[in-house]
């Protein structure tokens, strides 16, 4: 569980947000024969100190250099995607709701605009069960928002957040996580698919597990043809500050050293396999390239 994970920077997500704009979702884009969706739920304010290492000149002149404030915030996105081939449509993610206080929710929104409404929403894949990503699978009293949805998720994911002993060794301070995914187990209970390791969603769609962040964190691997796509799950959390420095771990990864370790791996295959990337809190998607001891992303548009 992460040492440093203090309430404060829970309840942080929620707070600051009245500074910060929702910003334009990212349009759709085919990946061969699949349409991928960006659906933003909204923005949380990062702050330094939650990724402490660049609670330093060095994280501070990357801030600067990017045009934001010198000790943030570092305004990043909440996505959720829609991912459509043909007449099926598939949702990963769900984004916050309304469990981390005003300024998200904006999924539900987002998808009548595709026209899909919460009852024509068949299959949810999750990447994990932090609650930026499951608060949206919950309506504000706490019911389930999508009714006829079955979840999919990674069976080590279920396992955690569904384990007395992992609550009680946890902080405090994961109490209200530990909440919203109780929550969303009991809601969704007899609709969740669990699944093990690399499991084939769909035809040319993968599902890639990426542990560290959390036991179960997953991403999503779409192939059609040579046109491929890594929705890297929550692989960075701030591009300017991970990229260069991919060591640099957030206050939520339960295992920091396995979470290097898995991006650092994630991003050396997007490099070799020349894969374009993208993930739950990024705003762009893009090539990676080696640069230093680090990385950098090319926006592909
Ligand atoms: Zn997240």
């Amino acid at each position: 569980m992460p040492r440093a994970l203090s309430r404060r920077a829970v309840l942080a997500l929620g707070a600051a947000l009245p500074l910060l704009r929702p910003g334009a979702a990212a349009a759709a884009y085919r990946v061969g024969s699949v349409t991928v969706t960006p659906l933003r739920d909204g923005l949380f304010p990062l702050q330094p100190a939650m990724i402490p290492a660049a609670d330093s000149p060095a994280g501070r002149a990357l801030l600067t250099e990017a045009g934001l404030p010198a000790h943030g915030p570092s305004p990043e996105p909440v996505n959720a995607f829609l991912i459509r081939r043909g007449a099926r449509a598939w949702l990963l993610d769900a984004g916050c709701g309304t469990v981390l206080g005003p300024g998200f929710d904006r999924v539900t929104a987002a998808l009548a605009r595709e026209g899909i409404s919460p009852a024509g929403v068949e299959t949810v894949w999750l990447t994990h069960l932090h609650a930026d990503h499951i608060g949206g699978l919950l309506t504000p009293e706490g019911q389930a928002r999508f009714p006829h949805a079955d979840l999919v998720l990674q069976d080590r994911e279920a396992a955690l957040w569904s384990d007395p002993a992992a609550r009680a060794r946890a902080p405090a301070a994961l109490a209200p996580f530990f909440d919203t995914a109780e929550a969303v187990l009991a809601r969704y209970a007899g609709r969740i698919r669990r699944v093990s390791g690399e499991a084939d969603l769909a035809p040319g769609i993968r599902f890639l597990p990426l542990p560290g962040h959390t036991p179960g964190h997953a991403g999503l691997l779409i192939e059609d043809g040579a046109e491929r796509l890594l929705i890297g799950g929550d692989i960075l959390h701030s591009r300017i500050l991970q990229l260069p420095h991919p060591d640099w771990t957030v206050i939520w990864d339960t295992d920091p050293a396995a979470a290097i370790a898995t991006r650092r791996r994630l991003l050396d295959r997007a490099v070799i396999e020349d894969l374009t990337l993208t993930g739950m809190h990024l705003d762009v998607r893009g090539r990676i390239e080696r640069a230093g001891s680090g990385y950098r992303l090319i926006p592909v548009s």
